[in-house]
């Protein structure tokens, strides 16, 4: 029978037979369960709740998953991280527009992870990408009248006894003195001003930073694929919606013993496939029901 080796925890290889998951694996999946059900005091952001709502399992994995597994993601997230980094860096140097388009590049293709990527055809134009979305950035930023007040700025907040954080990429004032909370995206599809109200990612951090700061601000999504920017005000009762959301999906997460994988269509894009025995024995099923 053929044997995969899978990169897994910590640059640890799991082996991994084609008749199911080994027993490492599904010790390692136990301990972890166990350590995260004796040690309920975490808090809580938009990413680890709405892992949590898709599959409990991958909540609990995603919490020790490697950063090396960040290769198993793609180019995307890669492009996502650097340009983000990126950004930020210029940012406390006074923004995009205070340096030149020389640096932004320099540091982008420093922290672009071309391992990321599957082939080299992929590669570049992953970079051109990046560096067509940090030029036009750097022009927009020119005219962008608001005032840049900070970079990489974490909020963390109490609703009722839950604790909560969520960070904001970018902290702008308008020229009114309006607090705008701001993101930064490269997807294909980024949401527009309708459904980035009803993001849950941007929604949290719109709340938490309220609480955090004792103003609203206003919630903004730099699409830099499309060179667009999106806003979005949420009233209070929105604010309130995700607030109990929120909250209720921490209490299921406290109150969780099992932490049981959901399998479905979504696990063919779980980022923590690998570490996770209940997909492994289902892809070992397929295989074998294909006769491989
Ligand atoms: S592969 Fe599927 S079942 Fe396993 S953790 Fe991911 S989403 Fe959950």
């Amino acid at each position: 029978m053929g044997r995969l080796a899978l990169a897994g925890r910590a640059g640890v290889a799991h082996t991994l037979s084609s008749v199911g998951t080994s027993n490492g694996q599904q010790k390692d999946e136990r301990r972890w369960v166990e350590q995260v059900r004796t040690t309920p005091d975490r808090v809580f952001t938009a990413g680890n709740l709405m892992d949590y709502s898709l599959c409990p399992r991958k909540f609990v994995l995603s919490l020790f998953a490697p950063a090396q597994q960040r290769r198993a993601l793609g180019a995307v997230p890669a492009l996502h991280s650097a340009v983000r980094a990126t950004l930020v860096a210029a940012d406390r140097k006074g923004g995009p527009a205070a340096v030149s388009l020389e640096w932004l590049r320099d540091e982008f293709l420093r922290r672009f992870d071309t391992a990321a990527c599957s082939d080299s055809l992929e590669e570049e134009q992953t970079v051109r990408l990046g560096l067509r979305m940090l030029a036009e950035f750097q022009a927009a930023a020119r005219e962008h009248p608001d005032e840049l007040v900070g970079a990489d700025v974490r909020y963390e907040a109490t609703f009722e006894d839950l604790p909560f954080a969520a960070v904001a990429d970018r902290v702008e004032k308008t020229q009114e003195g309006r607090l705008v909370v701001a993101r930064y995206d490269v997807t294909r599809n980024p949401p527009g001003p309708r459904r980035l109200l009803n993001d849950f990612s941007i929604g949290l951090l719109v709340a938490v930073a309220t609480l955090a700061t004792g103003e609203k601000p206003m919630g903004r999504l730099y699409a830099l694929r499309v060179n667009k920017t999106y806003q979005a005000d949420y009233d209070d009762s929105r604010l309130e919606g995700i607030q109990r959301r929120a909250m209720t999906l921490a209490r299921a997460i406290r109150a969780d013993a099992e932490y049981a994988p959901k399998l479905g269509d979504h696990c063919r894009w779980c980022r923590v496939r690998l570490l996770c025995s209940a997909w492994q024995e289902r892809r070992a099923s397929m295989l074998r029901v294909r006769g491989w």
